[in-house]
């Protein structure tokens, strides 16, 4: 992975990808500076997923072009060879809706098994490493309990460890609180702010407009696999230039 200190740590243009005759993303233009948050908004069914699984390589677009650090993921409608697939894999975290923590392993071997199978990192150094993930999350004391036996807030306080046990440059998190509890939203919430504190780059998907316009460097809007307009919070939520934005903010705010 070539160190690119200067550039983007993502970078999306005209990324375009169809199922069939519906077109899910038309010609994307995105990127994510270093230590930024871009927060990425938008109706059901706009393509924000497709756009966040496309940057991890899970799925393949039609045209356009990705890099991550520097480096080509997909161009010209082609991917990656799988061997440098994985390489950069590891360079991106990615935080499901639905947390996919493995149920037979506990906490501490969820947060573990990655960085000692793929990074060949020493069982020691590896447990030292989750334990302080794990205290970082809020979870020190759940490191020997199994997944079934966590809220889903805790659960997804572990997916967020498991990922970043991996040492990301980037983090994607797919609408991480929307499977959750109200009242456990928060505490998920608050782990991703301080990760946006400490510096951590990071592209997200989120309904929970208060934590976008407070978090949030740039907010993307997204309509019909488009991006409809881009800009700071301040401007995106209370001055929004297009007649799209205005209409999902208000459905939003309204629910
Ligand atoms: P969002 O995350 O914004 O709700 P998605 O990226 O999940 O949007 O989906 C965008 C569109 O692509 C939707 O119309 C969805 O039905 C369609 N879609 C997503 N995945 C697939 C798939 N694997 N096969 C066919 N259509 C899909
Ligand atoms: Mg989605």
């Amino acid at each position: 992975m070539s160190g690119n200190a200067q550039g983007p740590v993502l970078a999306v243009s005209n990324l375009s990808k169809s199922y069939g005759p519906t077109r899910v993303l038309a010609d994307v233009d995105l990127s994510v500076q270093p230590s930024q948050v871009v927060v990425v908004i938008g109706p059901s069914g706009s393509g924000k997923t497709t756009l966040l699984r496309c940057c991890n390589g899970l799925e393949v677009a039609d045209r356009g072009r990705i890099e991550v650090c520097g480096t080509t993921l997909f161009s010209d409608g082609r991917l990656l060879r799988d061997s440098e697939l994985n390489a950069l894999r590891t360079r991106v975290g990615m935080v499901f809706q639905s947390f996919n923590l493995f149920p037979h392993l506990t906490v501490l071997q969820n947060v573990t098994i990655g960085p000692r199978r793929i990074r060949r990192k020493a069982p020691s150094e590896a447990v030292e490493q989750a334990r302080a993930l794990l205290h970082k999350v809020g979870l020190a004391d759940k490191a020997d309990a199994l997944p079934g036996t966590l809220s889903g807030g805790q659960k997804q306080r572990v997916a967020i460890a498991r990922a970043l046990a991996m040492e990301p440059q980037l983090m994607l998190f797919d609408e991480p609180t929307s499977a959750l509890d109200p009242e456990l939203v928060g505490e998920v919430l608050q782990v991703m702010k301080a990760l946006a504190r400490d510096g951590m780059t990071m592209l997200l998907v989120t309904h929970e407009m208060n934590f976008a316009r407070e978090v949030a460097d740039v907010v993307v809007v997204m309509d019909h696999g488009r991006t409809v307009e881009s800009g700071p919070p301040s401007t995106i939520f209370s001055a929004p230039s297009q007649a799209r934005t205005r209409a999902f903010l208000q459905a939003v705010i309204e629910r």
